[in-house]
């Protein structure tokens, strides 16, 4: 009852739900991925637009100096290890998989600055798998919602998340959650008066509480 509410509200105020970071090109949306670590979409996109320009395919990427990827990246923060982590997951596509983002989740997460979420983002948006990557918007709106305990690390929200929509379309699910935090059930002042979920929600009770 509860999932079919979420699912239904989810379904109506993001129809078609997509990955907000620009790319064109499955090794693009794999670097975007990596960048977006501790930092916004938005910037990501800022900066992926001047890099992906300036650099147009994954050899041009690889002989880039980090020196210049570092100037172009550095709005986003923690561009010293991001910078290394473009050159090295592009010459590790190039020498390892022609080029190629393999359908791969074990090779994927072995390439520096690739872990289990970015890894489950790339596979659901390029090969259709069905996975819920855990992002820090999934995270918050799942404890809000009580789906998961508040104690739960990424791993348990995760396999909670897969038992209980089951059925559903994971990386769909995974998309319309993280659009819901960002927009709707931010972190700071969620709009809780508008949303259909409050009946449901543990956060609102607990201001209602008050
Ligand atoms: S009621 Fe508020 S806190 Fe709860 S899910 Fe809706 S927006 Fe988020």
């Amino acid at each position: 009852m509860m999932i079919q509410a979420i699912t239904k509200y989810l379904d109506t105020l993001y129809p078609n739900p997509r990955c907000e970071l620009n790319y064109q090109k499955d090794y693009e949306l794999l670097l975007a991925v990596m960048l977006s670590a501790q930092t916004t979409d938005k910037r990501v996109n800022m900066v992926t637009s001047i890099l992906f320009q300036k650099y147009p395919t994954l050899e041009d990427l690889s002989h880039a100096s980090k020196e210049d990827i570092i100037k172009i990246i550095r709005p986003i923060g923690t561009y010293e290890r991001k910078a290394q982590n473009v050159l090295d997951i592009a010459t590790s596509l190039l020498e390892e998989q022609g080029g190629i983002v393999p359908n791969d989740r074990q090779y994927l997460e072995s390439l520096n600055g690739v872990g289990h979420k970015t890894a489950s983002v790339v596979l659901s948006n390029l090969y259709g798998e069905n996975c819920v990557a855990v992002d820090t918007h999934v995270s918050r709106v799942s404890k809000r919602l009580g789906l998961v305990k508040k104690e739960d690390d990424v791993f348990q929200i995760e396999k909670k998340l897969t038992r209980k929509f089951k059925g559903y379309s994971l990386g769909r699910l995974h998309h319309q959650l993280v659009l819901f935090g960002r927009y709707h059930c931010k972190a700071k002042n969620p709009d809780c008066s508008s949303c259909e979920l409050s009946c449901f929600c543990l956060e609102y009770q607990k201001k209602k509480g008050k």
